[in-house]
């Protein structure tokens, strides 16, 4: 049985927080692979403030590059209607693709996205769906997430990072430092293209 873990995010940009946490979970959790699905407009996100879909992209690509166990997803950026992307959704659609292998599914999700679930489209069908793996993170406590969903949840300690794409954002903006925030390549990316400015 393949053990892929599904992490899904925005992704604007990538950075080594994202990394880190989904490589320990690999680890932790025995993972084959750890399926990164950049989101095309996430449902609770202002979406006028997206960075484009490629820019998004190309970054997840050059930050993954030196792992055979991370790979991409286009799923949701592909599809054609200009509805939100649901992750319910996109797991259903994910058994489809994989239907011809014996496949066990991890969502990965942050504490500050189980504290959000009951706001997802059919948040319990997640859990029929994938195991759900919860993941710590600064600023929320394992308290916060004593809920059903937490209950039904497997969680993973992984180191404390304190990185988030909205501060990168800003750093850029600001013309402050983001190194060791992103891999070198994702920082030369954001300069070269102007992105955050
Ligand atoms: P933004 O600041 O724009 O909201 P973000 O840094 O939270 O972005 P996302 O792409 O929205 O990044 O996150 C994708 C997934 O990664 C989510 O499940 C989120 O909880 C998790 N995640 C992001 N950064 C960290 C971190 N530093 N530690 C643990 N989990 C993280």
């Amino acid at each position: 049985m393949r053990r892929i873990g599904v992490f899904g995010g925005t992704f604007d940009p990538v950075h080594n927080g994202h990394l880190i946490v989904a490589e320990n979970v690999k680890d932790q959790m025995h993972l084959d692979t750890v399926l990164f699905i950049p989101s095309k407009i996430p449902p609770l996100k202002d979406k006028s403030l997206i960075t484009e879909k490629l820019h998004r992209l190309n970054m997840l690509n050059i930050a993954l590059e030196n792992n055979s166990s991370f790979e991409i997803s286009e799923i949701e950026l592909q599809r054609s209607s200009e509805e939100p992307s649901y992750t319910v959704d996109t797991l259903l659609e994910l058994r489809n693709v994989y239907a011809s292998e014996l496949v066990k599914f991890y969502l990965i999700l942050g504490m500050d996205q189980l504290i959000n679930l009951e706001k997802w489209k059919e948040p319990g069908k997640l859990f029929l769906l994938s195991e759900v793996i919860i993941i710590n993170r600064p600023g929320y406590l394992i308290q916060q997430v004593e809920n059903d969903y937490g209950r039904q949840s497997i969680y993973v300690p992984v180191p404390n990072v304190e990185i988030s794409a909205t501060d990168i954002r800003y750093r850029v903006q600001e013309n402050r430092s983001i190194k060791y925030l992103v891999p070198d390549k994702v920082e030369e990316y954001i300069k070269k293209n102007k992105l955050y400015l």
